[in-house]
């Protein structure tokens, strides 16, 4: 089905964010039917999108909540996730943020050093809890997306790296008042070759058999999310091949009987739902460059500033024969740019536009730069 701006949108002052709540629950449907027949306990990832309406859906749908930040920890209890399906991630995580999240009695701490699990211990024994916690490992598996958005390579600050494992573990001896429940690993964002869940799945039964020789039996394992999503023909897969994802796993991952998996997907379930949409302030021509200046930029939208990343752009006003245009926004910076070359119809000051696929890492990343009012969402 080609993009459609619901009618009443295009008298809505711009720039704003649609989210198209129809397509969200389809792609929930999807996810959780793929989920279902291996059992794959599916947490979202907030940090790619934390609008109530978004997730209040999410947890309908019967998800979990994967949280970075204490804030994030907050947001998915007021949304309605039961604490026992909030997991919390992150490798500089504040003694406040663990402190509330510990009395929320959350389900599960994801640490990343030893230093942590030894503030998870003191902060658990001054409350008199025990804090459920999942090693995050960083297993050294190159995930093939961009430099920024890579977590699982030993150059990354993320996880545990395998050589310290074995200390770590030793560590645990010591800290009472942490429980290990599992093993995890997030190996980075944007991910399209999935051969790459292959390799992560082998890094994870070779830890997984290393460590039951050391007596620990793991309940829990969690693969982490990073599936990638089409963004330069977002209606052709507006749904991404969740069957295929899980079906990596399902094949490579050596489950032990009753053993949880739990995958946390966040740009897969929200991107495609959310749409930029802006306005066409002017057009400059010079000898050698058409510019179309937005009334959108990297203060709503910064992925293509930050990682050089592809969006779809449509213009929605305009039938003319299409003619290349660097797509740029009004902010003092120039990285503020979201596309160089593209071809669109003739495009005029005053025209629609559509950024697509922004829905993840979208709104969440939004600054005041330039003293610029904030965008608002709406919902359909
Ligand atoms: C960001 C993040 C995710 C979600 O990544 P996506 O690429 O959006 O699926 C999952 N787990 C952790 C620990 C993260 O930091």
């Amino acid at each position: 089905m080609p993009f459609h701006l619901p009618a009443e949108l295009a008298q809505q002052p711009t720039p704003f964010y649609y989210y198209d709540l129809a397509l969200l629950d389809q792609t929930l449907a999807a996810l959780t039917a793929a989920a279902r027949p291996g059992n794959f306990q599916v947490h979202y990832a907030l940090k790619a999108n934390f609008n109530l309406p978004l997730l209040q859906r999410i947890r309908a749908a019967g998800l979990g909540a994967d949280c970075v930040s204490g804030g994030e920890v907050q947001r998915a209890l007021e949304a309605g996730f039961a604490p026992d399906h909030v997991v919390f991630a992150g490798v500089g995580k504040s003694d406040a943020e663990i402190n509330r999240a510990l009395a929320a009695d959350i389900f599960c701490f994801n640490a990343e050093s030893v230093p942590e699990l030894q503030v998870l211990n003191e902060l658990a024994a001054a409350q008199g809890r025990t804090a459920r916690v999942a090693l995050r490992i960083n297993p050294n598996v190159d995930a093939h997306t961009h430099a920024y958005i890579t977590t699982g390579l030993e150059a990354n600050k993320f996880g545990i790296s395998l050589q310290d494992l074995a200390g770590v573990i030793d560590s645990l001896d010591s800290l009472p008042h942490v429980e290990l429940i599992g093993l995890h690993a997030h190996i980075g964002s944007q991910i399209t070759n999935l051969t790459v869940f292959a390799e992560l799945s082998r890094k994870l039964n070779e830890l997984q058999t290393w460590l039951e020789g050391r007596g620990h039996r793991l309940p829990h394992l969690n693969v982490g999310g990073g599936l990638g999503i089409d963004y330069h023909a977002p209606d052709e897969h507006l749904i991404p091949d969740f069957a295929a994802y899980f079906g990596m796993f399902e094949q490579h991952l050596q489950r032990r009987p009753g053993q949880q998996v739990h995958v946390e997907l966040g740009r897969a379930v929200v991107a495609q739902c959310g749409t930029l949409v802006s306005r066409v302030l002017y057009v400059k021509e010079s000898q050698q460059v058409r510019f179309a200046i937005l009334d959108a930029g990297m203060t709503e939208l910064i992925r293509p500033a930050l990682y050089g990343s592809h969006h779809h752009i449509q213009n929605l006003s305009s039938q003319g024969p299409f003619l290349p245009y660097d797509v740029v926004g009004p902010i003092c910076e120039s990285s503020d740019t979201f596309a160089k070359g593209v071809l669109l119809p003739e495009t005029q000051r005053g025209d629609l536009v559509a950024i697509r696929s922004a829905g993840a890492y979208g709104e969440v990343m939004a600054s005041g730069y330039n003293l610029r009012e904030k965008a608002p969402a709406v919902y359909r």
